[in-house]
């Protein structure tokens, strides 16, 4: 039987924090190769792994989320400029070298890949697997290898699998997979948190997202892979459950309210979140009903920008009157106050500082808790692309949100608006 190691890297950033970060893709990968191969799994992300039992520092929430164990390390020349503290976050090096050394050898290591400015983690796992086990084949995937093949190309790997498409992977393993199972959470050997994608793609098309590049329409995946990768994780001990789908309430009579009914006839005692932004357009009584009986904790609402001409010119999304009647319903539907939040986001090219500021405004008048997201330039994507004009983006260190947002708008305006953010959340406590 072939040996396969699955692999979440490391982050190189200015900041990180466990937000429910988990490999998916990589996970399900190996779920589909379940009892046709032998699999391990490292994840250099794991906060529960053994050898860091016990680490000061490192509390959880009570949902599954806290800090990551970090060290500071030197900044790449391109990013000496930004006055922020350069990290590595993840497991120490020595402790994947020496799982590797205590481990017949792989014949392949799959390797996520996530945000595109993190490739000098995935940089870091090649370069271990070369020094340490040089027969391990070993492929990318994920997002990273979709947006940034040719570059993603460039840090040797034996095989690039970019786009959602998997059938060029499994010719390349040479391995039949079995679509009916879960994904491999039983990789884990303390699982706190799982996640769940009940579906791909999103119907919109916002100039500024990578959804779109990532997959080219809307579909649903099969009811009963999620509800199977949820009773797996409830029965490995998780209490908590994250979707990652990009757009959660889109038909709902087809994909989340049978999959809602059926777990809750199944009695899985789980919290949900969603840390992908729901769309208030879709919100329905029934649906607001739904996410509050089945124990959906805190809910995020993306909003991005109250200008009507930033939301004509980006997709439309979603509008003013739209959220404050999905924060309507959910809170006559029971869900708390202090449980509603809503995306807004900052650097972006196409904004302005006072149409950000009267959308602050605006969402915490209806009551929602303002998280400010930081605008990353995304190659493929008009915005990114626009970005063009400032930014050397064939250089994904340089499509940082951390970066881009300082460069655009400058420390003194982003710090302003991080305290009016302060300021108005505190209102709301
Ligand atoms: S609605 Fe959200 S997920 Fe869909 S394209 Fe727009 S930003 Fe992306």
């Amino acid at each position: 039987m072939k040996r396969i190691l699955l692999v979440n890297p490391p982050i190189f950033d200015f900041s990180a924090y466990d937000f429910w970060l988990k490999p998916y893709g990589v996970l399900r990968v190996g779920g589909y190769l379940r009892n046709r191969v032998e699999l391990r799994l490292f994840d250099f992300l794991d906060r529960f792994h053994s050898s860091l039992s016990g680490q000061p520092g490192l509390r959880t929430d009570s949902w599954g989320c806290g800090k990551f164990p970090a060290t500071e390390v030197d900044k790449p020349p391109v990013l000496v400029e930004t006055r922020r503290k350069f990290r590595r976050y993840g497991l120490p090096p020595e402790v994947f070298a020496e799982f590797l050394r205590t481990q017949p050898s792989f014949d392949i290591a799959l390797i996520q890949t996530s945000m595109t400015y993190w490739y000098p983690g995935v940089s870091e796992v090649l370069d271990t697997l070369r020094w340490i086990s040089p027969a391990t084949r070993t492929v990318l995937g994920g997002v990273y290898a979709t947006i940034c093949p040719q570059h993603a190309a460039t840090l040797g790997a034996n095989f690039v699998a970019s786009g959602s498409e998997l059938a060029p992977l499994w010719e390349y393993l040479d391995l039949q997979p079995d679509l009916g199972q879960p994904p491999f959470w039983e990789g884990y050997s303390n699982l706190q948190v799982g996640v769940v994608k009940l579906s791909d793609g999103c119907p919109f098309r916002c100039t500024y997202c990578s959804v779109p590049s990532l997959y080219p329409c809307f579909t649903a995946r099969p009811l009963n892979e999620g509800v199977e990768s949820t009773r797996l994780v409830a029965r490995l001990g998780a209490s908590n459950m994250v979707f990652y789908d990009d757009a959660l309430l889109f038909r709902p009579h087809k994909i989340l309210i049978p999959y809602l009914r059926s777990i809750q006839k199944q009695n899985l005692r789980l919290n949900f979140h969603t840390p992908n932004a729901l769309n208030a357009r879709f919100m329905t009584p029934e649906l607001a009903q739904i996410l509050v009986e089945t124990g959906f904790q805190q809910l995020y609402l993306g909003f991005e920008s109250s200008s009507a001409q930033w939301q004509k010119t980006t997709g439309g999304k979603v509008y003013p009157r739209e959220l404050e009647r999905a924060v309507d319903l959910l809170v006559k539907a029971g869900a708390k106050r202090n449980q509603l939040h809503c995306y807004l986001i900052v650097g972006h090219p196409r904004g302005c500082l006072q149409d950000l500021e009267n959308s602050m405004r605006f969402a915490n008048s209806v009551g929602l808790r303002i998280m400010l997201s930081e605008f990353s330039p995304i190659p493929g994507t008009p915005d990114g692309e626009l970005c063009r004009q400032w930014i050397d983006l064939d250089e994904p260190l340089l499509h940082n949100k951390t970066v881009f947002t300082r460069t655009f708008l400058g420390e003194r305006p982003l710090q302003d608006l991080k305290d009016l953010c302060k300021e108005l959340n505190g209102k709301l406590s």
